[in-house]
């Protein structure tokens, strides 16, 4: 019987790594929504059984016929970490803190969405601009600011854990904005297009709650699993900040988010998908 042939390089495998990406103007083109040009890497980590995790201000109904264009059989996190989906039976030992929804175990992390709506109305009086959430707009002028298709639109609008938005006419003072939003007990992050209102959650708890797992399921071979962590905005800080080795990719004008600097951070050499394939291969080398 012939041999399958030892990978090439012994770098990755099954319990050796997990890379966490975030989608928009990372692995997804900012403009297409495309993951093309990083076909060659994605092949690489399906070869290789290397986890990869999804981790986006996007819903779960938008994630899921990308999971399954990218044969991603891997848990993923919504929304700004609103909430951790699991496959079942994924991992082999009972997850206590999930519910089981449909083919998920799902952990929820973030504030229900009818409070962020009700709390952006309060936070706009508080300081006199529109603040325009997602709620307010139809699929129409979703379609024109994200540049989406109105069927992806429409996913895009059904909302659990996050209400994007976007600020009307005279830019408010940060400070005021924090202050109001914080009072509430709540946060802003800010993605590739708009702010984002959410509650204590982020990226980075959802990350690492994951973590844990990968590591529990390694066993032995815990300290030698490695968190690759890959994104392009703000919004990924927190993610970038909880794994061993964070990477940003360019935005398309070919400059890097300037609010994330790390100590370990790898640039990119290269914007959204292009940048990802390139960082990812070179990881694998
Ligand atoms: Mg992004």
């Amino acid at each position: 019987m012939k041999k399958t042939p030892a990978p090439k390089n012994p770098v990755g495998g099954k319990g050796t790594m997990v890379v966490f990406t975030d989608l928009d103007g990372t692995l997804l083109d900012d403009a297409t929504y495309s993951f093309d040009a990083a076909r060659e890497a994605l092949a690489e980590l399906r070869a290789r059984e290397i986890p990869l995790v999804i981790v986006s201000s996007k819903t779960r109904a938008e994630i899921e016929p990308i999971r399954l264009q990218l044969q991603n059989r891997h848990p993923f996190i919504v929304e700004n970490g609103g909430a951790v989906f699991i496959p079942l039976q994924y991992f082999s030992f009972p997850l206590n803190d999930a519910v089981h929804r449909r083919n998920y175990h799902v952990v929820e992390m973030g504030t229900p969405y009818p409070l962020l709506r009700r709390a952006l109305k309060e936070i706009q009086q508080t300081v006199g601009r529109e603040l325009r959430g997602y709620g307010d707009m139809s699929i129409e002028e979703i379609t024109v600011r994200t540049g989406l298709l109105p069927k992806n639109a429409q996913l895009s609008q059904q909302r659990e854990y996050d209400e994007p938005f976007i600020i009307e006419g005279q830019a408010c003072p940060e400070e005021r904005l924090i202050k109001a939003i914080n009072e509430r007990g709540l946060r802003y992050t800010k993605g590739d297009r708009f702010y984002h209102l959410m509650g204590p959650h982020d990226k980075g708890r959802a990350v690492r709650y994951l973590n844990r797992w990968y590591r529990l399921q390694a066993g032995h071979g815990h300290n030698a699993l490695k968190t690759v962590g890959i994104g392009n905005s703000l919004n990924d800080l927190p993610m970038l900040e909880a794994v061993d080795r964070p990477i940003i990719v360019q935005q398309t004008d070919g400059s890097y988010e300037p609010g994330i600097t790390l100590p370990q951070l790898t640039r990119a050499p290269g914007p959204g998908p292009i940048g990802w394939n390139r960082a990812v291969l070179s990881l694998l080398q």
